[in-house]
């Protein structure tokens, strides 16, 4: 079958490569000129596959890097949660050109290449596109994030008192460390919708003034059964409880006073009751802020870089598109922590939906589900989620030529999945050579990557959800230290490479 495929190869359109075969062995005889054998020589420096350090990459300017990752730095102070993520990308959409494809649009309105739309899911998800000179039925580039973070959430009947102290239950969200997220401040953002169906948004912790909230440890003097536990056993999703008050009602003779005290803030500050907590989501996050690492300033720490150091990028990426050749879209999901679930995860029919009208908006013709279908099957994505970083700290967790390393670039993740690659997304190697060649000519700093060792462990993003779709996908993100904690780190050449790299592909 391979030698018939080659035969069907695109044929020869100049004769002469005959020519100039007939007369090799000629030359071959014979001692062959000294210069003529450096011209054609392999050297070691080709033969090798090498990684560079971003830093090192002539294409990228340091006054770049620094200028793109303030942005990103601001970026993640205002969006923490994939609600606030989704509101300020709303915003620069606008700003750049964008319309509302659900709000916008008159009625026979067709779009044409170099239109930018976006639409909105359920205030959690956003999509948007930048139309290209094809018609969307060949097909569509795509970069593809989450804007989820692993976080706290507070329960629908939250509140207690206990021992003159008050207290919010809790629930973790996403793969979490549970130690890693007690003695830190923390802040609380969401959303409540009250009984009469008004809507509040909350954010206390974040501004200088504002108070914060934090969930305790034990003291080490009493914690000797606590440290003879196994880490999964010592700290219980239960007692993850977060203080929020310690001042009685003054009326003595009140029942709960530490609690009630808290019920007539809320109320005085929210108008809200107990009650209107269980249609509400409000979420625990770091209180800080994310910030220069390192005496040379090199990385960021910050809260929540998993996955908005792609996110980001991404859409600055489909920002900055005119008009390119395929239609441009970056996606940003929700839920992909806990399963890519939901209306608003990339297991929804958003992203077909989305895709649908685009081609609806764009065919000469009359809709049929074909042009869909056939868009699907020509499409192809980069998803844009962080890798491990390996850690000299703790040895033995990967395979090191097949680590991603923080500082040298895109780590490129041709399989995901864990113990014998099961649920793996494996991009086909013609499309990983397709991105490595991209990433070549356009000096984008990248590296081959495994999430791991093997039977280490793994893990997996929205690739494989996108695959089912037909859409040929390849894992594409930044290397990042200490994921899943409150204070995660990146290198700031990782930042801009990201946008580079997603940029050269969708532009
Ligand atoms: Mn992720
Ligand atoms: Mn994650």
């Amino acid at each position: 079958m391979a030698e018939e495929k080659r035969k069907r190869g695109r044929p020869r359109k100049n004769p002469e490569p005959v020519v100039e075969a007939a007369e090799k062995p000629v030359r071959r005889r014979g001692r062959p000129p000294k210069n003529r054998v450096q011209e054609t020589a392999i050297t070691p420096e080709k033969l090798v596959y090498k990684t560079e350090n971003a830093w090192d990459n002539k294409s990228m300017s340091e006054r770049q890097i620094e200028k793109f990752c303030k942005g990103y730095k601001a970026f993640l102070d205002k969006a923490k949660t994939e609600r606030e993520f989704v509101r300020e990308a709303e915003e620069l959409a606008i700003a750049n050109g964008f319309i509302d494809l659900d709000k916008s649009l008159s009625e026979n309105a067709s779009l044409n290449p170099g239109d930018k739309v976006y639409r909105i899911v359920k205030k959690k998800l956003i999509m948007l596109a930048v139309i290209g000179k094809k018609p969307c039925e060949e097909g569509t580039k795509m970069v593809g994030a989450h804007i989820d973070a692993p976080r706290v959430d507070i329960k629908q009947n939250p509140l207690y008192e206990s021992t003159d102290m008050v207290f919010f239950k809790t629930h973790y969200y996403g793969g979490i460390k549970k130690y890693q997220w007690l003695t830190i401040p923390l802040a609380l953002h969401g959303t409540i919708m009250k009984a009469d169906g008004s809507v509040i948004d909350i954010s206390i912790g974040e501004d200088p003034g504002d108070p914060v909230f934090t969930m305790t440890d034990l003291l080490p003097h009493l914690a000797k059964d606590q440290m003879e536990k196994k880490l999964s056993e010592a700290f219980k999703g239960e007692a993850m409880n977060v203080l929020v008050g310690s001042r009685p009602d003054p009326d003595k003779n009140a029942k709960d006073r530490f609690k009630l005290n808290i019920l007539k803030i809320l109320n005085e500050k929210y108008g809200i009751t107990e009650e209107d907590f269980i249609s509400s989501e409000l979420e625990m996050v770091p209180a800080f802020k994310a910030q220069d690492l390192g005496f040379d300033r090199s990385m960021i720490g910050a809260y929540g870089h998993d996955d908005r150091v792609c996110a980001y990028p991404a859409l600055m990426a489909i920002l900055d598109t005119k008009k390119p050749e395929y239609t441009a879209v970056c996606v940003l999901t929700d839920k992909e922590e806990i399963g890519s679930v939901g209306n608003t995860g990339a297991q929804s029919r958003a992203l077909e939906n989305f895709l649908a009208d685009l081609c609806a908006l764009t065919t000469q013709g009359d809709y049929s589900d074909r042009l869909l279908r056939s868009c699907l099957d020509r499409s192809k994505m980069l998803s844009a989620d962080v890798n491990a970083a390996l850690d000299p700290n703790f040895e033995g967790t990967h395979d090191k030529l097949n680590a991603a390393y923080l500082g040298k670039g895109l780590a490129i993740l041709k399989f995901s999945g864990s113990r014998g690659k099961s649920g793996a997304s494996d991009a086909h190697a013609e499309f990983v050579g397709e991105i490595r060649r991209l990433f070549n000519e356009n000096q984008i700093p990248w590296h081959t990557t495994e999430l791991g060792a093997v039977d280490k462990g793994g893990g997996g993003t929205i690739a494989m959800m996108i695959a089912n779709l037909g859409v040929d996908v390849l894992d594409v993100g930044v290397p990042v230290l200490s994921m899943h904690s409150p204070f995660e780190v990146v290198s700031k050449a990782d930042v801009y490479a990201a946008y580079k790299g997603y940029y050269v592909f969708i532009k």
